[in-house]
């Protein structure tokens, strides 16, 4: 247990003092009757969308707590998990002042973040094995550390950090960690959401765009205690989960098993093409991955990419990060797909 936590010394002040906006929806309750809505200013004519979505997502909500095991009230769901990331920010850290930690090489939206809201990024360099170096980390907090950012499954590195170290951090340090779960459901590790209860200071971010295959419809998701989520309650724009969104991922949702079969199939796939990439001169290693995609060190990162965009296919070049030099991501594909990245490797080795 985190005994230094006090959430109300991290929280904006201008935020803590805030009244949320409150929408026309928000404003009453049915019970269950059926009503006649001259209150919201839309157009009466029915068309499916022309109605405002339902501002608190209740539906989708009521499906991810029975799924994951969590109350409704620990869930915020927002426009993809890059406008969780965004409202986390901005509820928590004061432009000019605070300060956030984050582990290079890792997703780029945090910095982006960091820079948009004049909040101070304290690099805090991966071991050369990927993992987090704990004591480094807890050597850069200060009284305006706010966030410590961990993502796990690592974007670009595709590693899992180990449970040990996210345990210490989440003791040790009294602000909050975020753990970015964006690939979890590629992942042998369980989630740190079966943790919740233990730590008031862990909010985690999990997405619908990536094993759900919604990356179009835009859900993010973010779990955290009661009092966390009543803080990004309290600045959300009221209706950042369209209508359309919250009815194709409740489809979705009502199918675990399409998406597990998919899951299942990615996996399977990623394996193959990470024992077909290891046999080519160019590979020199293929990093672990606990994630849907593969890291590569291979020669001549940028002379490979621009041939394969040459013929057609694209990946990531990731040579600019740190520890990173010389790498391509490959996203795993399609069975069809995959072998076409082979083939075409296979052409430009000949
Ligand atoms: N976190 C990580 C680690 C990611 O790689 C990505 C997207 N590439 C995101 C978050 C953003 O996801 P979303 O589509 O939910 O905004």
């Amino acid at each position: 247990m985190n005994k230094n936590f006090d959430l109300e010394r991290l929280v904006r002040p201008n935020v803590l003092q805030m009244k949320p906006y409150s929408s026309a929806r928000d404003e009453y309750k049915t019970d269950g009757r059926k009503m006649t809505f001259l209150d919201a200013n839309e157009n009466p004519f029915e068309n499916g969308v022309n109605r405002y979505p339902d501002p608190q997502q209740g539906k989708v909500k009521q499906v991810l707590a029975s799924q994951k095991g969590v109350s409704e009230t620990k869930i915020l769901l927002g426009n993809g998990s890059d406008e969780v990331l965004d409202l986390i920010y901005r509820a928590f850290c004061r432009p000019q002042v605070d300060n956030v930690i984050t582990l290079p090489p890792t997703y780029g939206m945090y910095k982006v973040l960091a820079g948009l809201n004049e909040v101070e990024d304290r690099e805090v360099v991966l071991k050369s094995n990927f993992q987090p170096d704990v004591e480094a980390i807890l050597a850069e907090v200060n009284e305006q550390t706010k966030i410590i950012f961990l993502c796990s499954p690592n974007n670009p590195t595709g590693n899992s950090f180990s449970e040990a170290s996210v345990e210490k951090i989440l003791k040790d340090f009294s602000g909050l960690v975020v753990i970015d779960e964006a690939y979890i459901d590629f992942s042998a590790e369980n989630s740190w959401l079966e943790r919740l209860e233990e730590f008031p200071n862990l909010v985690i971010t999990q997405t619908l765009s990536k094993a759900y295959g919604m990356a179009g419809i835009r859900l993010g998701i973010c779990y955290a205690s009661e009092e966390i989520i009543a803080v990004l309650n309290k600045i959300k724009p009221p209706y950042n989960v369209n209508e359309l969104t919250q009815q194709r991922a409740l489809e979705r949702l009502s199918k675990p098993e399409e998406v597990n079969r998919e899951v299942q199939l990615i996996l399977e796939e990623r394996d193959l093409l990470a024992a077909n990439l290891s046999k080519m001169a160019f590979v020199k290693e293929i990093f672990p991955s606990d994630a849907n995609f593969l890291l590569a060190r291979v020669e001549n990162a940028g002379e490979k990419y621009e041939q394969l965009i040459k013929a057609g296919v694209v990946v990531r070049n990731r040579s600019n990060q740190q520890l990173c030099e010389n790498t391509l991501r490959f996203t795993v594909g399609t069975p069809t797909e995959n072998q076409e990245l082979l083939k075409k490797l296979k052409e430009l080795e000949a």
